[in-house]
């Protein structure tokens, strides 16, 4: 029987440090809403302090040396159950993040909690694959390659994704034989909170995967530990640069950065139509439009563009359909996370239509009156040089612009320091092969965008990122390579 009995009456408010759940040794506490109708969830949440992140590196150290000596197959059965476990819970996980994220489950927990448990599965599976490498002896030297794990590791994560970031991260850190500390956001702390009772039924041995909650605060104490090895950071650009100074500056610890993106998608005049609209209109409204790599950008060739505005107007309207309660089961899109991003969004839209910055196409309005609901919005004729076309929004707002030529899309697609996505919609392979090689950006979709798969790398190029997760590059990630040098002729 599952001792996991965790729900919104009964919320998980402790660290989980060695395998228990402890008190902060601190008083400070975080405040959390629901941001569907600003109410008042919880405002006891600990923040964890030194003391706390030294008890848990202290006790991630101690379990260290048996954890990566453990048998691949036991890790293996291991990160499996924790997978199975993840899927079991998928529904009470989700909740746990829906009263502070505001998503839904059909069209949004589901889908995270399944990218959990696949990612921990996906890992799991590499465990006894992931050979290093061996050099040919003819010069009288064996050279074998061994990957070997960091030590503690750590993962500093964001509230648009609290789950499927954990899977990302906590998968392949531990898969690789590290132990790993989890410091989910002060926005959305309850699903990683909530994992203690499964990371013990799963069977991790004390100190291998534990979690501290708190605000920047926490993090940047875990990201200038002296004795924490790497931390796989996914947030926000300015968090993500100080993060890597902060690395630097303590002792050089290893450092994945997943951050933000102002993502193109170039449609050219043979396109599918419905495919473009479809994929583009998904792509900005997925998650309230809180998600790094959703196209904000969407360039139209001037063939296409009077029946793809049309098109696409229709299905950002039929959008704010589906936008309502995310407890209600019909419901797709739910409110932005709170007050803060509300505002934040609203003021782009606002300067957006007040200094022209283009023309409101559809949506601008806050839906209801209480709650942090905010319509699908689409400015065309977009300046270039303004805000709303330069800056990542991080919510359900997208900018489209007409072009003519190849070469002048290409230019302005690249002319940013994002670098996460891009997609190019085409029936002409030559033209769709060319533009993905000229895209500045660690992903690209052809007839496609804004997605993602645990097989292949992904990451950003320019400041949207360092390193990749996902694939074998995010065991790679969480290992070290040592050459072991043998002499055969003495
Ligand atoms: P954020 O940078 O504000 O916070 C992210 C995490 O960092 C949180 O856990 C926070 O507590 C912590 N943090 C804040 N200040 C810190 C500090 N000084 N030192 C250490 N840790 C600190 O980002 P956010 O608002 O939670 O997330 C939104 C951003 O994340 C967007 O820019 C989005 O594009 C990006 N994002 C990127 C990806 C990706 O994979 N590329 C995925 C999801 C979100």
């Amino acid at each position: 029987m599952s001792s996991f009995t965790f729900s919104r009456s009964n919320l998980p408010k402790q660290l989980f440090i060695n395998n228990e759940y402890v008190n902060s040794t601190g008083d400070a506490k975080l405040t959390v809403h629901n941001p569907k109708d600003n109410t008042l969830v919880a405002d006891d949440v600990p923040i964890a302090n030194a003391a706390d992140v030294d008890a848990a590196v202290d006790a991630a150290e101690k379990a260290f040396p048996a954890w990566r000596k453990l048998p691949a197959v036991q890790r293996r059965a291991i990160l499996t159950k924790f997978a199975d476990l993840i899927e079991a819970h998928a529904v009470e996980l989700a909740e746990l993040t829906r009263i502070t994220l505001g998503a839904p489950y059909e069209s949004f927990g589901k889908f995270e909690a399944g990218l959990a448990a696949e990612a921990f599965r996906y890992n799991a599976g590499w465990i006894d694959k992931f050979a290093g490498e061996s050099f040919p002896q003819d010069d009288g030297f064996l050279k074998i390659v061994r990957n070997e794990p960091l030590g503690v590791t750590a993962g500093i994560v964001p509230w648009n994704g609290p789950l499927g970031t954990v899977g990302l991260k906590a998968a392949p850190a531990l898969a690789t034989g590290n132990c790993f500390i989890l410091k989910p956001s002060e926005k959305t702390p309850f699903a990683s909170l909530a994992l203690g009772p499964l990371i013990k039924e799963a069977g991790f041995p004390a100190g291998v995967f534990q979690v501290l909650s708190g605000d920047g605060s926490t993090g940047a104490l875990i990201a200038s530990h002296m004795r924490v090895r790497k931390v796989s950071f996914t947030g926000s650009i300015p968090t993500g640069k100080k993060i890597q100074e902060m690395a630097a500056r303590s002792n050089l610890k290893r450092v994945t950065l997943e951050l933000g993106g102002k993502s193109p998608a170039v449609i050219f005049d043979d396109a599918n139509l419905d495919n473009a609209v479809t994929w583009t209109a998904n792509a900005i409204t997925g998650n309230t439009g809180q998600v790094c790599f959703a196209a904000s950008r969407v360039y139209v060739q001037e063939g296409i563009y009077d029946a793809f505005i049309e098109k696409y107007k229709e299905a950002m309207k039929a959008k704010s359909g589906v936008v309502g309660d995310p407890d209600e089961k019909e419901t797709m899109l739910g409110p932005l996370v709170d007050e803060a991003q509300f505002k934040r969004v609203s003021g782009f839209i606002q300067r957006g239509k007040e200094q022209g910055q283009g023309k409101l196409l559809v949506g601008g309005a806050r839906i209801g009156e209480k709650g942090f609901f905010i319509e699908p919005t689409v400015f065309t004729d977009v300046d270039p040089q303004s805000e709303i076309h330069t800056q990542e929004i991080f919510g359900p707002v997208s900018v489209v612009r007409k072009f003519s030529t190849e070469e002048e899309i290409m230019e302005l697609s690249n002319n940013t320091n994002f670098g996460l996505m891009a997609g190019v919609f085409t029936q002409d392979i030559n033209k769709a092969l060319r533009v993905a090689s000229e895209f500045e950006s660690g992903m690209v979709g052809v007839n496609c965008v804004s997605l993602m798969f645990m097989n292949a790398p992904f990451g950003g190029s320019k400041e949207s990122g360092l390193g990749r997760e996902c694939g074998v590059h995010a065991l790679r990630a969480f290992t070290e390579l040592k050459t072991v040098m043998v002499n055969l002729n003495y």
